[in-house]
């Protein structure tokens, strides 16, 4: 097995990595809240995790790697305070909140596909874990790490040793207020204790996602209620990859809160370490700033093709900069991305489609920077080595493709589109090359006349770099 270095923010340092189980790899990431959609940031993230799943698969690991939605409990605030964010939406729109959750899975789900992530094993919803996230409440407070009030069931951190191992924050004991609801009156014992149970109670007498549960509220029946956010991920954890994992992954915010309070119940609950890595990404700037709804700089990925994008360029973009370095989304760089993406694109077409053998030479470089914490932008720069290198095409063609398992630019829909190509009749071909000569002596009046008529013929034409490419 090849040696893995990824930076563990756990203990702070890049370590090397050793599975559970020898060649498999059980992996989690916190996948998005469907509530709305999910922007470019959002979508930044989603591949520095299928870049770490494609590596994995890469080298052959039998990965099962989790990607949940979020379909409750996500309050506004991601402490606990504020509506439940699928709910705010659904009243917004006035549909149910299940409606939410499909359309925003259903976005999602397209976005990501066009931009080549790989499926992951299991993509559950958190609403269809309720039991499994009672059966840990109920062990939580069975060992006392669990206490209710009656608003909520609260997990005590006080009770947890080491709660800041991840986060290694200082935290005030006790101290109530600063500026968030006073924790008197949400009956904490502790400011940073945290909801895994809310009844259908005070600003959540009103929800609309409830269950029954088993725990005691004077304010309901039942029990009604929902779980917190925190203990999803948890539950679905535990019920699909076991108690221990290898990697955790998740966006560098949640180091602080989320995954925090992941660890404590899980290795309260437990007895066990939650997982033996954590990765976090970081984030995406718009213009060196945060990423703002109000400023409408929170990009969709609709968007970006509505500027005439291609979305493989803002992949290529991505891969650009390392996972854990804020990288500044602009126009321009994407133009810049998907100019390079294009001239790289031109310059595979001419290697040919016949594909010979991987250089064992070129590989050595690329998994030397791969594996030392997936430093895609190094393995990016290996291209041009290639290029220039006295490898034959076929070579050079086969080194390339290998490697793309990974970048996932979707190199051998190039060679595909050549063999669509040779099908083409006699005629559309010679439409085609008198467009291209028409294109390339600046005709533009001729090139469009010429596009109609394969139009026409039933064809949708799209240009490049490469050429033109016919779609029926
Ligand atoms: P949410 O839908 O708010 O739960 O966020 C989904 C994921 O997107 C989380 O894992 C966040 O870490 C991530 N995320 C949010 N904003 C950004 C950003 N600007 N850049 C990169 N990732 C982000
Ligand atoms: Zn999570």
């Amino acid at each position: 097995m090849k040696k893995i270095l990824l930076y563990n923010t756990l203990n702070r340092k890049k370590e090397e990595f050793k599975p559970l189980k020898s060649g498999e790899l059980s992996f989690y990431y916190c996948g998005p809240t469907v509530y709305w959609t999910q922007h470019i940031g959002n979508l930044r993230g989603s591949v520095c995790a299928d870049l770490v799943h494609r590596t994995f698969k890469y080298l052959n690991y039998e990965v099962s790697m989790v990607r949940n939605y979020t379909d409750v409990g996500h309050l506004v605030s991601d402490e606990d305070e504020g509506e439940d964010k699928i709910e705010k939406t659904a009243k917004k729109e006035n549909v149910s909140p299940k409606e939410i959750a499909d359309k925003y899975i259903k976005v999602y789900e397209n976005d990501i596909a066009k931009i080549n992530i790989l499926e992951p094993r299991f993509k559950p919803r958190a609403t269809e874990y309720i039991s499994e996230m009672i059966d840990l409440v109920q062990v939580l407070v069975a060992k006392g790490y669990a206490y209710s009030s009656d608003l909520a069931i609260y997990f005590d951190i006080s009770k947890f040793k080491n709660y800041t191992a991840l986060s290694r924050q200082k935290i005030e004991k006790n101290k109530s207020g600063a500026g968030r609801g006073a924790i008197s009156d949400q009956g904490k014992k502790n400011q940073q204790d945290f909801a895994l149970w809310f009844f259908k109670a005070g600003e959540h007498k009103n929800a609309l996602q409830f269950w029954a549960s088993p725990f005691f509220s004077p304010l309901v029946e039942s029990g009604f209620g929902f779980p917190g956010w925190h203990l999803e991920c948890s539950a679905m954890i535990k019920s699909l990859l076991g108690n221990t994992i290898d990697i955790h992954m998740g966006g560098v915010e949640h180091v602080s809160v989320h995954h925090t309070n992941e660890i404590a119940q899980s290795e309260a609950a437990n007895g066990v370490k939650l997982a033996d890595y954590w990765i976090h990404n970081e984030h995406l700037l718009v213009n060196d700033g945060k990423m703002s709804k109000s400023q409408g700089t929170s990009y969709s990925l609709s968007e970006i093709e509505e500027k005439g994008f291609k979305v493989l360029a803002l992949r290529f973009f991505f891969l650009q900069a390392h996972y854990r370095s804020k990288q500044n989304f602009t126009f321009e760089a994407l133009k810049a991305a998907q100019k390079g993406l294009s001239n790289i694109e031109n310059k595979i077409i001419k290697l040919g489609s016949k594909v010979g053998e991987v250089s064992d030479d070129f590989k050595k470089v690329f998994l030397k920077d791969l594996l030392d914490d997936f430093n895609l932008p190094k393995t990016l720069a290996i291209l041009s080595e290639i290029f220039k290198s006295d490898l034959s095409n076929e070579d050079k063609l086969a080194t390339i493709l290998d490697f793309d398992k990974v970048w996932g630019l979707n190199f051998c829909n190039l060679l595909k589109r050549g063999e669509d190509k040779e099908k083409l009749s006699d005629e559309v071909d010679k439409i085609i090359k008198e467009r291209e000569a028409a294109r390339e002596s600046k005709d533009f009046e001729k090139s469009d006349e010429l596009r109609l008529k394969l139009e026409k013929m039933g064809y949708k034409v799209e240009d490049s770099l490469r050429g033109t490419v016919l779609k029926k």
